[in-house]
C-alpha cells in the first residue's frame, strides 16, 4: 500500500506480524476509545460503541498472533491530571463485553504512573490491559519523550490504530512510535488507502461538499482543494460569511466577520483557476433556532434583519444535487444546516441520499457528519466513512500527520 501522500512506504499490521514471531510478545497499541459516555444504572457506561468496535479487527489479529496486549487512548478533554469522569473503566468493561474476555484495568493517576507500571508487568501472557486516560498526564500533549520511554517500556512493538487522533503530536502517538518497531493498524491502514484516493488522481469531476459552523475550521482545506478540486459547494453557516464577502445582507445568520477577506480571496482564487464555487441560492431561515420554529425561504443574499438562515433552501438543494450527479468523486465534511433541529435537517438529508446513490467514489468525514448520515440510515451506501474528522481534514489537505510520519519505514 502507499505511504500518506505517495512517499515512504507504510509498515502495516500484515509487515509486522510477517517479520516478527509476536507469541509471547508484548504489543502497546494506541487505540481511538474517545467515546461518549452517559450514566447508567451501575454509574458511566458507553452510548456508543462504534470507535471501539473499529479496533476489534486489529485486536483479533494481534491476539490471534499470540501477542499480549496493552492498549491506550485518549478519553474526552481531561486536563493533563485525573478526573473521575473521564476513566477508563466503562470502556475496559464494554470492550470487555465485545470481547467475550477480560479486560484488565486498574484505576491509576495516569497511563506512566508508578501503580499502572507495576500493573503492567504482572500481566499475564495472552491478557489485554486497558491503561488508564493517557490525557491524565500533561505529558502526553507535550509529545514528551519522558512519558513516551516509560509507555515503550511496556512492550516490544507498538501499532497505531488510533487514526482519529494522527494529526496530534502526542506522546501516545509520536515520540513513543520512535522508541519501538512500529505498525500501521487495520482501522489506520484502512483509512489512509481509502482517504489516499481522493489526493492522488481522483477520479473526475472531484466534486467536494463542505459545510458546519465556521469558515475558520475548515480554511485550511478549503485553500487546499481549490487546487486538487473540480468543484466545491459550501452549504451551512460558512455559507453566510461568503454571501457577505460578496456583498449580500445575511440577517441574523452565523458568519464571521473577520474572515470576510479571506473569503473573498477564496472566490477571487477559485474564479482564476476555474474551480466552480456554488454557494446556496436560497435559505430556510427562521427568526428563531427551534424544533418546528415557523420558517421561511430567503436568497441567501438577501435574508432580512431578524431572520436567520439555519438550513439551505430548495433552489440551492436542487442545483447542489444536480452538480453532483456528475461527480465521479466526492468528499463531504460537515451538514449543510442545523440537522440536529428539525425542519433544519432537509437539505442535508436531501444531499446525503443524492452522494449515496452515485455511482462515484464517495467519502465522508467529521463527527457531526456522520451523526448527521447515520440519521438517514444510508451509510452503507458511502464508499468510505472516515472514523478521524480533524484528521481527515488534515490529511485531504495535505498536511503531513505525525501520527502516520512516525510510523513510515525509514
Ligand atoms: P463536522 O463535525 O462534521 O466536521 P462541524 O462540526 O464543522 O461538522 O459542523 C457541524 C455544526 O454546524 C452542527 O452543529 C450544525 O448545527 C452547525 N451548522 C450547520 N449549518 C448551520 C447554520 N446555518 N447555522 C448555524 N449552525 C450551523
Ligand atoms: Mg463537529
Amino acid at each position: 500500500m502507499k505511504g500518506t501522500h505517495g512517499r515512504a512506504p507504510l509498515r502495516t499490521l500484515e509487515h509486522l506480524i510477517e517479520e516478527h514471531d509476536l507469541q509471547g510478545k508484548r504489543v502497546l497499541v494506541r487505540v481511538d476509545f474517545n467515546v461518549p459516555l452517559e450514566e447508567g444504572e451501575d454509574g458511566l457506561q458507553v452510548a456508543d460503541d462504534t470507535r471501539i468496535r473499529a479496533a476489534l479487527p486489529t485486536i483479533d489479529r494481534l491476539q490471534a498472533a499470540g501477542a499480549t496486549l496493552v492498549l491506550v487512548s485518549h478519553l474526552g478533554r481531561p486536563k493533563g491530571a485525573p478526573e473521575e469522569r473521564y476513566r477508563m473503566g466503562p470502556v475496559a468493561r464494554r470492550l470487555g463485553e465485545l470481547l467475550g474476555q477480560e479486560v484488565r484495568y486498574l484505576k491509576t493517576d495516569g497511563p506512566a504512573s508508578p501503580e499502572q507500571q507495576r500493573y503492567v508487568e504482572s500481566a499475564p501472557s495472552g491478557s489485554i490491559t486497558l491503561l488508564e486516560n493517557s490525557r491524565f498526564d500533561a505529558r502526553e500533549t507535550a509529545n514528551d519523550i519522558e512519558m513516551a520511554r516509560t509507555l515503550a517500556s511496556y512492550a516490544d512493538f507498538y501499532v497505531n490504530d488510533a487514526f482519529g487522533a494522527a494529526h496530534r503530536a502526542h506522546a501516545t502517538t509520536e515520540a513513543v512510535a520512535r522508541l519501538l518497531p512500529s505498525a500501521a493498524g487495520g482501522l489506520m491502514s484502512g483509512e489512509l488507502e481509502a482517504l489516499s484516493k481522493l489526493t492522488n488522481d481522483p477520479a473526475r469531476p472531484f466534486v467536494v461538499v463542505l459545510g458546519g459552523a465556521k469558515v475558520s475550521d475548515k480554511l485550511g482545506v478549503i485553500e487546499s482543494l481549490l487546487d486538487q478540486a473540480d468543484a466545491i459547494i459550501i452549504g451551512g453557516a460558512m455559507a453566510y460569511t461568503f454571501e457577505l464577502a460578496n456583498g449580500g445582507r445575511v440577517g441574523g445568520s452565523l458568519v464571521e466577520p473577520d474572515l470576510v477577506d479571506t473569503a473573498k480571496r477564496i472566490l477571487e482564487t477559485a474564479q482564476e483557476r476555474g474551480v466552480q464555487l456554488l454557494l446556496p441560492a436560497d435559505s430556510l431561515c427562521a427568526q428563531e433556532l427551534e424544533a418546528d420554529a415557523e420558517t421561511q425561504v430567503f436568497p441567501s443574499n438577501d435574508i432580512p434583519d431578524g431572520w436567520a438562515g439555519y438550513d439551505v433552501g430548495p433552489q440551492a438543494t436542487e442545483e447542489f444535487s444536480a452538480l453532483l450527479e456528475g461527480a465521479r468523486t466526492v468528499f463531504w465534511n460537515g451538514p449543510l444546516g442545523v440537522f440536529e433541529t428539525p425542519p433544519f435537517h432537509t437539505g442535508t438529508t436531501a444531499v446525503a441520499t443524492v452522494v449515496a446513490g452515485l455511482d462515484a467514489y464517495t467519502v465522508v468525514g467529521g463527527g457531526d457528519s456522520i451523526a448527521a448520515l447515520a440519521a438517514t440510515g444510508l451509510q452503507d451506501d458511502i464508499d468510505h466513512v472516515s472514523t478521524g474528522g480533524g484528521a481527515s481534514l488534515e490529511f485531504v489537505e495535505g498536511v503531513d500527520l505525525p501520527g502516520v510520519k512516525a510510523l513510515e519505514a525509514d
